[in-house]
């Protein structure tokens, strides 16, 4: 990539507004302030110099220009950071170079070009499409989003990208193909008979994919996803993030959904906020993404999944990181993705009026178990867990003395209960937080 590139992103680019659009920016003289990203902080320490282009934060030393702000806050390399920057200025960015710069370069490439195969292929598809159609999703989210469709044939995309100059080795390490255990040195298609959903990093860049069965391939999955690789690291993706991110930001928000459909069409109806966990527990990386934009998390499952459900871990790691996790909860019978087709205006009342999650569970136990000793229980199993790892002891003493007051359980008692769990959890909550301690501000450059 020439420096000119770099210049001219860098000139038309204002350092305060990228910044800004990440974090909250608080005007100090001519310079800027902020909560630094890189380090957890009660009082900014994190100044932005519009005059000189940069920043320095006095807490942990991080510093840079709006590059390296790009890199370390989306965990990119230097060409992602360069993409979403020259995207927002308007710079194009000379591409196809014959000749790959890095290795790692060519493996997004390599992913690349499988998306425009995938993407071709659903273009000569017309039962693919109309499946896609049927289940809401109209061309415009089938183009943004980059779906496509993988042929049932074994090795057609294989061959495909062998005449695009990519030698086997390279193919299995993004995860496209598999080698044969029968023929030594053959090869095979992972994604086969399958709707393909390209999933991007932060920059848009498509690192994996997600492929949904559409024809018999052999296999029982409904769902196959790309191992993980050196460019897909799952427990760092939310499907959507790409796209979501500003939009959480300003919004204050981020909205939770299920799966690859549900997210499409929580776009599509403008519900720009939206991310996926794809059906895994939500990591506390994942989490951590989320928080820096926003503290508050609406989960949108379907149907009683969510919040109704054994106290899970992801929610009570929410909590513990200081996350307010809502629940949103639909008209009986109605999961989001049916709603965004028939009722827009329903599931957004439904998101505006998205309630505590412990609210929403002490709800449900109180008025579907009558007998009153299955009650305490259900509120043991289900309620304290989450009550302990809330960080506030104002918020924790605000729920128990509602739970008390609607279950008629001693308030004492509760306490009791909670500062048992607490005892109980402390070693693994500590090791749940070390990650953000242990990790390193910025990279020191030139130190
Ligand atoms: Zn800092």
């Amino acid at each position: 990539m020439s420096s000119s590139t770099v210049e001219k992103v860098k000139e038309k680019l204002g350092i305060a507004d990228v910044i800004g659009s990440y974090i909250t920016l608080e005007k100090a003289g001519t310079n800027y302030k902020a909560k630094c990203p890189f380090h957890n902080e009660k009082s900014p320490s994190f100044f932005i110099s519009p005059d000189r282009n940069n920043y320095y934060c006095f807490g942990c030393g991080a510093k840079g220009d709006i590059f390296t702000f790009v890199q370390e806050f989306e965990g990119l390399d230097f060409m992602g950071a360069l993409k979403i920057l020259a995207d927002r200025a308007g710079v194009p960015l000379e591409r196809d170079n014959p000749t790959f710069r890095t290795e790692r370069e060519k493996l997004y490439i390599a992913m690349e070009h499988a998306t425009l195969f995938f993407q071709r292929q659903l273009g000569a598809k017309s039962d693919a499409r109309d499946y896609l159609k049927k289940r809401g999703i109209i061309e415009k989210t089938a183009k943004e989003w980059r779906l496509g469709y993988a042929p049932v044939e074994w090795k057609s995309l294989f061959l495909y990208l062998k005449t695009k100059g990519f030698k086997p080795e390279d193919i299995e390490k993004v995860g496209l193909i598999k080698a044969s255990e029968k023929v030594h040195g053959d090869y095979y298609d992972r994604f086969r008979g399958r709707i393909m959903f390209p999933i991007f990093d932060p920059s848009g860049r498509v690192i994996a994919f997600s492929g949904r069965q559409f024809e018999p391939d052999g296999t029982q999955a409904k769902y196959i996803n790309s191992p993980e690789t050196a460019l897909f690291e799952k427990s760092k993706v939310l499907y959507g993030y790409d796209k979501a991110k500003l939009e959480i930001r300003k919004r204050d928000f981020s909205l939770l959904v299920e799966g690859q459909m549900d997210l499409l069409m929580a776009h599509q109806i403008g519900l720009t906020n939206a991310v996926a966990s794809s059906g895994t527990a939500l990591t506390h990386e994942q989490l951590e993404i989320l928080r820096r934009l926003s503290n508050k998390v609406v989960i949108a499952y379907d149907g009683d999944k969510a919040g109704v459900s054994a106290a899970s871990r992801g929610w009570q790691l929410a909590l513990n990181v200081g996350m307010d996790v809502k629940i949103a909860q639909f008209p009986e019978g109605k999961d989001p993705a049916d709603l965004a087709i028939e009722s827009p205006e329903i599931l957004k009342a439904s998101i505006d009026g998205a309630r505590h999650i412990i609210d929403v569970e002490l709800d449900h136990i109180i008025r579907n178990e009558k007998d009153p000793r299955e009650k305490v229980l259900k509120i043991e199993k289900n309620i304290i867990p989450y009550l302990s790892e809330i960080q506030s002891e104002i918020e924790k003493s605000h729920f128990i003395s509602k739970i008390s007051h609607e279950a008629h359980i001693k308030e004492d008692v509760l306490w009791k209960e909670v500062r048992k769990r607490e005892m109980l959890t402390r070693p693994i909550t500590s090791t749940y937080r070390q990650p953000e301690a242990q990790k390193p501000a910025v990279p020191r450059r030139g130190s």
